[in-house]
């Protein structure tokens, strides 16, 4: 097994071979570190491999030109290999420091000794899966991690529950065959991190009510070449019949709301007709990881906040034929009562007279024959989008 990157490159790691779990190949790990070069500054990062074993993980992320490495392992016998290796490697104890005991015990020194980390690697033996979960747990409850660590965990678990954590955010997901790499980054202030953007984009679609944005979306989710997803919103207005909480909304109430609000757990939000809807900001960045084209169907107050957090979102408004065309929708979706018909009529004449009038968004398309519509839509996006053939 070799070093794959940096000032240690082709250098050879020895390994305990009758070991019942194997050391993370070389795939895998050239995969993690594409990613962590986005997040970390190297010669700052002090790390740890939890679960050493050969410490492969470690080694490679000082060749990278980490500034220090823990080395943690329970067994003697890998810890005695890895001296041999940091020993043939001239890593010396400026850089690094190896420590023969259980992972609690271990992050307990840690605390004791006032150090805080960057990155943490996570791989322990896979019969043993329950301890990733308790490590991760207990690196947060002793308070060994600096702002904006990131916690890196190989595993066979698709999902880890760690969600009465509130300080930590999964950033991405990877599969790897049967395994999953868990990216997580630690926020000790409790806000999430600004959403991150790389080829994907962001694509609103705004539109009065009655106008005709689900239906529009729906068709365009299908159009596979276009690699839509679609983000669902939090909202405080009651479900409609049909509606159905993970899927439509997220419906929660005003409490659970402002608390997301005061957390800043929001790309956006706005209050619609007394009611609040906000993008999550965790739920985004998600899809976004997953390479996807995100649509955030929005309304005008939320489009222009995500205008100027993100200049190259595309924003698509939908018009209808007429006013009177668009009444006439609304009343025939009966969804609503005749005073909230009214409301929603009144507020839908506003906002097409405002980004009309201020010429707001990118692009307006009038939905009036949904062929044509989504024909028009797919132009505009055909553009701008990456093409999945
Ligand atoms: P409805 O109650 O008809 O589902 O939505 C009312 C309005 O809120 C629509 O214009 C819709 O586009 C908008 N909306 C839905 N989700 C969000 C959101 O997350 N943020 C903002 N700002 N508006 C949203």
């Amino acid at each position: 097994m070799r070093i794959i990157h940096g000032k240690y490159k082709y250098r050879k790691i020895d390994f305990i071979k009758h070991l019942k779990f194997s050391p993370i190949n070389s795939a895998i790990r050239e995969s993690i570190f594409n990613v962590l070069k986005n997040y970390l500054n190297w010669e700052k990062t002090k790390i740890c491999d939890l679960f050493a074993g050969s410490g492969i993980l470690g080694l490679e992320a000082l060749s990278w030109g980490g500034n220090f490495c823990f080395f943690n392992d329970i067994d003697q016998k890998s810890c005695d290999i890895l001296k041999k290796n940091l020993q043939k490697m001239k890593i010396n104890s400026n850089l690094s420091k190896i420590f023969t005991t259980s992972y609690s015990q271990f992050i307990a020194q840690l605390k004791k000794n006032k150090e805080l980390l960057d990155l943490i690697f996570i791989d322990p033996p896979y019969q043993k899966k329950h301890l990733v979960r308790e490590s991760v747990q207990e690196v947060i409850k002793q308070s060994v991690l600096n702002n904006n660590a990131i916690l890196v965990a190989k595993t066979k678990q698709e999902k880890i529950d760690i969600s009465t954590q509130k300080e930590i955010y999964l950033l991405k997901t990877k599969k790897y065959g049967d395994h999953y790499v868990h990216f997580w980054q630690f926020n000790s202030d409790k806000k999430q991190p600004e959403i991150i953007i790389k080829n994907n984009k962001l694509i609103i679609i705004s539109g009065p009510s009655g106008v005709g944005k689900k239906t529009v979306i729906t068709r365009l989710l299908n159009e596979a070449k276009l690699n839509l997803t679609y983000s669902v919103s939090l909202t405080t207005r009651a479900p409609r019949k049909n509606e159905k909480d993970g899927l439509d909304y997220y419906f929660i109430n005003n409490e659970e709301f402002e608390k997301e609000i005061a957390d800043n757990n929001f790309i956006e939000y706005a209050k619609y007709i007394d009611k609040y809807y906000g993008t999550s900001k965790t739920y985004v960045q998600r899809l976004l990881n997953q390479e996807k084209n995100v649509i955030l169907e929005i309304e005008i107050i939320g489009a222009i906040k995500v205008k100027k957090k993100f200049p190259k979102a595309i924003w698509i408004f939908l018009l209808p034929p007429t006013f009177d065309d668009l009444k006439k929708r609304i009343e025939k979706r009966n969804t609503e009562n005749p005073v909230e018909i009214e409301k929603r009529f009144q507020k839908a004449k506003e906002e097409i007279n405002w980004v009309t009038g201020d010429n707001l968004c990118d692009h307006f398309v009038i939905n009036d024959k949904i062929e044509e519509t989504i024909t028009e839509i797919k132009k505009i996006l055909e553009k701008q989008v990456k093409i999945h053939d």
